[in-house]
């Protein structure tokens, strides 16, 4: 029986009501009338439920799609202007007792070099992260308990957050790690985690269970539930993602949904972000064996439709998408994206030799820090290194209701100008500095507060000679 208060997954992720929703959204996707009143809705900018979201997602009228598309390109300006947060992966071992079918660290996987981060080497790759500009970090593990108990990810999190080589620091640690205990993720918590991330691949239960053979990560419910099992540790931000191509896209969309919606209702917060990775080719992985692929159109039109259905929560690409598919979607809707991302256990500090390639998937987007800030500028968006909210206690329901209130904007924008001068002056090449500088100067006018704008250019004086780290 579907029932999102309910605290077990099968109740609040029903397979039956996501069927209901898919049929639901077959018979009305070509009454246009229905789906006009949606979009009617959604521009309300107060979300969509599973089911309205699924029929826009369903529907095929291509006036109705381009409505979609713009409403979802407001949205994105209304709440998130141009600015884009810039974050980097950072994979601090790739042990891993799971079976998952799609994932090279799989454990019969004999041939991928295994590697795990020595707090030394994990110096040496923060410290090269942070001579790139990054301040934002998302840690990855496979699930080892031998190998990679919580100890050693609290270990890590503290020499991340210990390091400050020049002008850098890491200011914000977002941890994506296998489902545990709620003593587990207090502990995180205690450690100054941002937000726990944690994708669900699949929310179709059969099909989870086949991609997930062997292991922990076999448990549906205990995976399923693990974000509550999060917020229940204290941990305030928590993000959601699945794994396009595992499953029916429209399956998927459906149970996302209800996953956010059921968030909201027995946290009173929904998810703080979504990811949209796409299954990728990697070591012992063919993209090719996974027959739900989605084609880029119908990625965009996901993107899209999640944008006007869950406006409050910030969306994630990574550089598993070519540049060409992060143009499109970062117009309908990403808010944040990695940048020269190494998916490798290591390779920040010096790149892996090719034959031992320690990586989860392969990378499309190949470019270095600087010139994925100066294509963005070149854009029109403002990369953004800030970090500012976790650091100020604004998380979780104190995040979302000053976000819904429209506030929230008055600290993104200038905190994106003040992080984006930080890294012009420390680590930009003289043409993104330039350029940098100009979209400074006239992004400084767009401060509509007299006050703000006085002391955002205030500080970015100051970090012209050598302050730094202010924020909103
Ligand atoms: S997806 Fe995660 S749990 Fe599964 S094999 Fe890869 S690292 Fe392990
Ligand atoms: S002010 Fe908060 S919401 Fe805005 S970009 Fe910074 S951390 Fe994100």
């Amino acid at each position: 029986m579907y029932n999102p208060k309910s605290m077990k997954a099968e109740e609040f992720i029903s397979h039956d009501e996501i069927m209901d929703t898919l049929k639901f959204a077959d018979e009305k996707k070509d009454d246009l009338e229905y789906v006009d009143s949606i979009i009617e809705k959604a521009r309300l900018r107060k979300g969509l439920t599973h089911r309205e979201a699924s029929v826009l997602l369903a529907c095929e009228d291509e006036d109705r799609i381009n409505e979609v598309y713009k409403l979802a390109e407001q949205i994105k300006k209304d709440f998130y202007g141009n600015r884009i947060v810039m974050f980097a992966p950072l994979y601090l071992s790739n042990y891993c007792v799971n079976g998952c079918l799609y994932c090279p660290y799989h454990l019969k996987n004999k041939h991928i070099a295994r590697k795990k981060l020595t707090q030394e080497e994990i110096v040496k790759e923060v410290t090269a992260l942070q001579d790139m500009g990054h301040k934002r970090l998302a840690i990855e593990a496979g699930e080892d308990p031998v190998n990679n108990p919580i100890e050693y990810i609290l270990e890590c999190i503290n020499t991340i957050y210990s390091i400050k080589h020049k002008n850098g620091a890491i200011r914000r640690v977002n941890v994506n790690i296998a489902a545990t205990t709620v003593e587990n993720y207090r502990r995180l918590k205690e450690a100054g985690i941002g937000t726990y991330i944690l994708f669900q691949e699949t929310y179709h239960k059969q099909s989870y269970e086949r991609l997930h053979p062997t292991g922990p990560k076999h448990n549906y419910a205990y995976h399923t539930e693990a974000m509550d099992r999060a917020m229940e540790g204290g941990i305030d931000d928590v993000g959601l993602g699945v794994l396009f191509g595992l499953e029916l896209y429209r399956y998927e969309f459906a149970g996302l949904l209800m996953h956010a919606e059921h968030l909201e209702a027995v946290h009173g917060v929904g998810p703080h972000t979504i990811s949209v990775p796409r299954v990728k080719r990697a070591d012992d992985i063919d993209p090719d064996e996974f027959d739900n692929g989605i084609s880029d159109d119908i990625f965009a039109k996901i993107c899209a439709c999640i944008r006007v259905s869950v406006p409050y929560t910030g969306m994630i690409i990574s550089t598993r998408e070519s540049k060409a598919v992060r143009e499109k979607v970062i117009r309908l809707g990403v808010s944040q994206i990695s940048g020269a991302s190494k998916t490798s256990v290591g390779g920040y500090y010096e790149p892996e030799p090719e034959e031992d390639n320690s990586a989860q998937f392969d990378v499309s987007d190949n470019r270095t820090l600087d010139e994925v800030v100066l294509w963005l500028m070149n854009m029109g968006y403002i990369p953004s290194f800030c970090t500012a909210c976790y650091r100020e206690g604004r998380t979780g329901d104190r995040f979302m209701s000053l976000c819904k209130s429209g506030q929230i904007q008055n600290c993104c924008h200038p905190n994106a100008l003040i992080t984006l001068k930080e890294y012009l002056v420390d680590y930009a090449s003289d043409k993104t500095r330039e350029v940098g500088e100009r979209l400074i100067a006239d992004e400084l006018k767009n401060i509509p507060n007299e006050k703000a704008r006085a002391v955002c250019g205030d500080y970015i004086g100051k970090i012209e000679h050598g302050a730094r780290d202010f924020r909103f």
